[in-house]
């Protein structure tokens, strides 16, 4: 063991969409503490997902103070941790008043579709079609824009702030930066190119608010008005500024990234065309396209990975609304079991999805399909339905949509992926895994150490401080006891569930019209 002078460490703020977690990593990307908290999913209405914003801060602080104490009585010193990187659940959009530092209404959640009539309102302005050149992302009720827009149009309290030009908006890794820094009297108000790059508000070229965008969006409020964070890049020693109270009081914050973007970063997909799947509450594939962004063709994202120094990585992404939230779904909405691991268990009950599709399109159908009325739908029911084709038949839905992004992607940027990295609580899923390696045809990577999330903003973090200094440096970094998952299944078959599959996306559409 080294002694604590030689020791160093970087800290990691992971504020996901179901729980906050904080993890204190060593050099060689080892998690040597961590506390997570769950927080309240809020779901006031059909297809409305909404957090306390108050809350999420009051989860960073519990877990900084509950990983640091395990740290402490293992014997590490504080001191020894040298920075501390934040990564966030994306598209989240927080509203608060800069003259009290207070937010003005819940969090609506990244997955929340109350926007949908707002989007079709937007799609049919003219000029619509030429906004995914500059931002990257299609029309939806995803990114913050539009959860921006229906705040000011439907709270009272939100439009009179706006209108007294006081309103702050911000992604929560904004929100969260300003808050620990200590809110209004500090007034660090910044984000980060990943995060910046999912509110619709941002060129991807330039790194900085379009004026185009801003100004096809104004149509009923002037944006300008609103105060939003300065985009900065993703490692830094100054941006973020630092801590304002508890234990980790003056301790600088140097890294952001998105939650996605910081797990191609934990994943090490520096190198273009390499990829990763998070299998999160959502799930979520990058694919490292380089230094230019690639404006997909087919349904796909265009995005900023990451931008450690003043030159952006850019990555396609394809984004699936539902996939452990399918495994909750069963578990607290259906009374299916008691434990995620229970709802694979249960799927590895039967030997096949007995003919089931699920779309689980809870919250519409994102990539590559984008249907925003699209509703879960179950195909193929017969006397023979259980439960365990069921459970099934929600983890396969995870891996079609996957298998439809990859083929997307193949077309999008002309070449075909190697392997896939994979992680996210549903990766725990050996069965889904393997499906997936079936289903895509390309080996499935999964490394042991699974927090690739919180391991990409503590990378982001300790490249500014020089905890490492270049990529190199991260190569033997969460390496070990990799499992491989290579595809087992017959091509024709696994086409022939996916055909099932795609007539089945086909159908799901318009129910409610
Ligand atoms: P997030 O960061 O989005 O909150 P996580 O990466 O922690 O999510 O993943 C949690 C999700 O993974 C939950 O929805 C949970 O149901 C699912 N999950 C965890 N373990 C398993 C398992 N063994 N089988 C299926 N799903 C699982």
């Amino acid at each position: 063991r080294m002694n604590s002078e030689d020791e160093v460490f970087v800290g990691s703020i992971d504020q996901g969409t179901t729980s906050t977690r904080f993890l204190i990593f060593d050099k060689s990307g080892e998690p040597v503490a961590i506390h997570q908290e769950e927080f309240s999913q809020i779901y006031p209405r059909p297809g409305w997902h909404e957090h306390d914003p108050e809350e999420i801060v009051k989860s960073v602080e519990t877990c900084i103070e509950g990983a640091l104490k395990t740290f402490i009585q293992d014997g590490h010193s504080k001191e020894s941790i040298k920075a501390i990187g934040i990564t966030d659940q994306r598209e989240t959009t927080v509203v608060w008043d800069t003259t009290t530092g207070e937010s003005l209404y819940n969090a609506i959640v990244w997955t929340d579709t109350r926007t949908a009539a707002l989007a079709r309102e937007l799609k049919a302005r003219p000029g619509s079609d030429k906004l995914q050149d500059i931002s990257g992302l299609p029309i939806s009720t995803y990114p913050s824009v539009t959860k921006l827009l229906w705040l000011l149009r439907n709270v009272d309290q939100v439009r009179k702030v706006y209108e007294a030009g006081n309103l702050a908006f911000g992604t929560v890794d904004a929100w969260l930066i300003y808050k620990l820094n200590g809110g209004k009297s500090k007034n660090v108000f910044v984000s980060d190119p990943s995060n910046a790059s999912r509110t619709m508000f941002m060129d991807l070229h330039t790194l900085e608010y379009s004026d185009h965008l801003l100004d096809f969006f104004s149509y009923e409020f002037n944006l300008r008005k609103i105060h939003m964070p300065r985009i900065v890049r993703s490692s830094d020693t100054k941006a973020f500024g630092s801590i304002a109270s508890g234990s980790l009081q003056n301790f600088p914050i140097t890294g952001c990234l998105g939650d996605q973007a910081a797990a191609l970063v934990g994943q090490k997909g520096f190198e273009p065309g390499s990829a990763k799947n998070t299998y999160g509450t959502g799930c979520f594939l990058l694919y490292n396209v380089g230094d230019k962004p690639v404006i997909s063709k087919h349904g796909l994202m265009a995005t900023v990975a990451y931008d450690f120094d003043g030159k952006p990585v850019y990555a396609l992404e394809g984004s699936i609304a539902v996939a452990g939230s399918g495994v909750k779904f069963l578990m607290h909405n259906m009374g299916f079991e008691s434990a995620s691991h229970k709802i694979t268990e249960l799927a590895e009950s039967v030997p096949d999805n007995g003919g089931l599709v699920f779309v689980t399109a809870f919250s519409g159908l994102f990539a590559p399909y984008w249907i925003d009325d699209a509703h879960g739908t179950m195909f193929g029911i017969t006397q023979h339905t259980e439960r365990g084709h069921i459970a099934r038949a929600t983890l396969e839905a995870v891996c079609f949509q996957t298998k439809a992004i990859l083929a997307a992607m193949e077309k999008d940027s002309g070449r075909k992926l190697a392997d896939l990295k994979v992680d996210g609580g549903m990766s725990n899923s050996a069965l889904c895994m393997q499906t997936q390696a079936d289903l895509v045809g390309i080996p499935i990577v999964r490394p042991q150490m699974r927090e690739t999330t919180a391991l990409g903003a503590a990378i982001a973090a300790g490249f500014a401080v020089g905890v490492w200094k270049d990529f190199g440096e991260l190569k033997e970094v969460n390496t070990k006891g990799q499992t491989t998952f290579e595809p087992r299944m017959e091509p024709a078959v696994s086409a022939k569930m996916f055909l099932r599959w795609e007539r089945a996306v086909g159908m799901c559409k318009g129910w409610l019209a």
